[in-house]
This record gives C-alpha cells, structure tokens and sequence, in this order.
C-alpha cells in the first residue's frame, strides 16, 4: 500500500490513524457486532457516539453552555441560505464582508431573503487581502454580520475575529475550524462543513447561541430549522451517522495531538515554510499580501504558465496529488489543512526546488 501527499482542498487528507482505527472498527464496532454504518442512529451505541463528538466539540473549542451544536446535512453551502431564514428575524438587511469565491457565495443567496449591506469587500484587488476592518459599514439595522473566516480557493485567512460593532457575528469557518484558536464566546454562528478540516463529507457544524433561536421563518423545512434541531439532538431524520462517527475519531485525533493550539502551532509552521520557499524563489509566486495570507490553502503561481501542466504532471509521479489551483484564479494550490503532516509540505517543498532547479 502507498499513500500519497493529498493537498485537496476538500474532500482533503484524513489522518492516517483516523483511517487505520475505521478500518479496525469497521466491521465490529467496540463488541455491537455491527459497523457503526448499520447501527439505528436512535440505538444506545449511536446515541454515546453523538454525545461524545458533542461534547468534544464543545472541549475543543470551549463552546459554552449558552451554544447550541447543530450537525446538519446540506453542506455548508445549505447554510447560505438557511443562516438568514432561522436568525433574520423582523430585521431584514444583514451585512456580508466579501473577501473571496466562498464569501461571494454566501451573499448571492442570502439576498434571496434580505437586503445584504456589503460592508467591505477586496473585490477591487482580486481577493489578495483581508479589508481593513477599522473601515468596514456596519448598519446597526442589520440582523447579523457575516464574514469568511477563510477563503478557500484565494488563500485569504483572517488573523484575528472582527469587531461586529454590536451586530452578532457569524462566520464560515469551514475551511479553518479547529486549525486555530477562536474565542466562540465573540460570535453570534458559527458553522463549517466536515469536509476540510473535521473528517468526512456529509455533515455541517452550526453552533449558535441561543438567543438567535426561535425566530425561524415557517416556510423553513423543520430539519433545517435550528430550533427544531435543537430539540431533537440534530436527530429530526436519520442523521449521516457514518460521517459523525468519522467526524468523532477526527476530534479524538486533534485531541490526541494537543488539541487545536497544537494544531495551531503546527500550522503556524508548515505554512511559514511553504510561503517562504515560494519568497524565495523565482519560478513560484502568492499574490496574496503577507499579513492575510492563509494557513490552511496556498495558492501559487509559476512565472511561465507554460509550466503548469508539466508541473503537475511530475508532482503527482512524486505522490504529490490535487495541487491543480481552482479553475475561478488558475495556477497552483497546496492545502495544507490540520491532516497534513509536516513531512508532506517537506516533501512539496524538495520538488519545488527540484522542479525549479530544472527550468
Ligand atoms: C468548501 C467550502 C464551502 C462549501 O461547502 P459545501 O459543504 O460543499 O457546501 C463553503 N465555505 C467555505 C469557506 C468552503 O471552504
């Protein structure tokens, strides 16, 4: 058996001991003589393995009492537009900071059901920085305010939480959930797919503090009504029990390593390394301004694009895989996510030389 380095930006890599303990447990759960697949998700042995990732959930990231845990279906992408149908309210603006591909997403469809104040946006600049936040428009009017806390395909990260001037704060965190401290007790929502830094596709963290709940608009489907969820445990139709369970060994792992400001730390340095191979180069460009640049996706480009094809072609021959950039800005794209092991970027870094030395 050969692994390759997978620098996907999701579905991405998974931790290998994550992978080895499914496949031990596949077949026999902990004794239940059953995979955790064929297990009723209102049976007892389910019902420990959901209250475990909750209340790890809840341990890693210091989720207080005054939050609800959510796992919902419909990815992150579902959120869009289900965020401003459960917390709007009798308002009807909310404010959207646009800072990229996902964040661009996020208020296309919230406008379906408000009127969205965009109150920053580094559109003009081809997404290559975070706005400054001392300049950002906050309506007080506004029911909430939205930002991308890591913009995926342009590689943008905020380094620090934003001030939401009173208005709650929600956040997409899908792509940097649990890769760096957040103080959750700042925000108003918080959610983020599984997909990219907590285990499998298949479920959506939404954790909300309570007082945005109950005010729901009816035409809302029930299980993707937050307050309806909360009643039943997320539980309302039969969860994507596999894909929690996954998502509860990932927790396991992160917890098992130092929990996330051991990530954070690791991921302090894995990037550092990366961005300073592509600096000190001539062939690899970021055209993303230092201080906003993310830890978990680094995207590059080569000085002759004509390069590209050959470039990919050899780092897949060296088990280097899905480092093709997204179609929307081209180029390359290493995600380096919580999964990756320091010995991975190592390894993309030789061939970049190596590659580099050789054109
Ligand atoms: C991947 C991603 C999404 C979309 O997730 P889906 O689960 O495919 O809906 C949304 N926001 C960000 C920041 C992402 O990285």
């Amino acid at each position: 058996m050969s692994r390759i380095y997978n620098f996907s930006a999701g579905p991405s890599m998974l931790p290998e001991a994550v992978l080895q303990q499914a496949q031990q447990e596949l077949l026999d759960w902990r004794g239940s003589g059953m995979s955790v697949m064929e297990m009723s998700h209102r049976g007892k042995q389910f019902s420990s393995i959901a209250a475990e990732l909750e209340a790890d959930l809840r341990s890693l990231m210091g989720i207080s009492e005054n939050y609800r845990v959510l796992f919902l279906q419909g990815g992150a992408s579902a959120q869009f537009s289900f965020i401003p149908q459960n917390i709007l309210g009798a308002k009807t603006k909310a404010c959207y900071v646009k800072t990229g591909a996902w964040s661009e997403k996020a208020i296309k469809d919230a406008q379906s059901y408000c009127d969205v104040v965009v109150s920053a946006e580094s559109e003009g600049c081809n997404y290559t920085r975070i706005p400054n936040v001392a300049d950002w428009v906050c309506d007080p009017e506004a029911a909430y305010l939205h930002y991308t806390s890591n913009e995926t395909i342009h590689g943008v990260e905020f380094q620090t939480t934003p001030d939401a001037k009173g208005l709650p704060l929600v956040c997409d965190m899908s792509s940097n959930i649990l890769s760096r401290f957040v103080d959750v007790s700042e925000f108003g929502l918080i959610y983020a797919g599984s997909q990219k830094n907590m285990g499998a596709a298949g479920v959506t963290v939404v954790i909300v503090r309570d007082d945005l709940l109950g005010q729901c608009l009816k035409t809302v489907p029930p299980v993707f009504n937050y307050a309806e969820q909360t009643k039943n445990q997320s539980m309302l139709n039969t969860p994507t029990t596999y894909s929690w369970y996954l998502m509860g060994l990932v927790l396991k792992w992160v917890q098992a390593q130092g929990g996330v400001a051991a990530m954070e730390e690791r991921n302090i340095a894995k990037s550092a390394k990366l961005y300073q191979a592509i600096d000190n180069s001539t062939l690899y460009r970021n055209p993303v301004e230092i201080v906003s640049r993310s830890r978990m996706n680094v995207p590059f480009i080569l000085a002759n694009e004509a390069l590209d094809k050959e470039f990919l072609t050899a780092a897949e021959a060296a088990g280097l895989n899905e480092l093709k950039g997204h179609r929307s800005v081209g180029g390359m794209r290493a995600s380096i996510y919580n999964a990756m092991p320091e010995s991975g970027v190592d390894a993309l870094i030789s061939f970049m030389q190596e590659f580099e030395r050789t054109h």
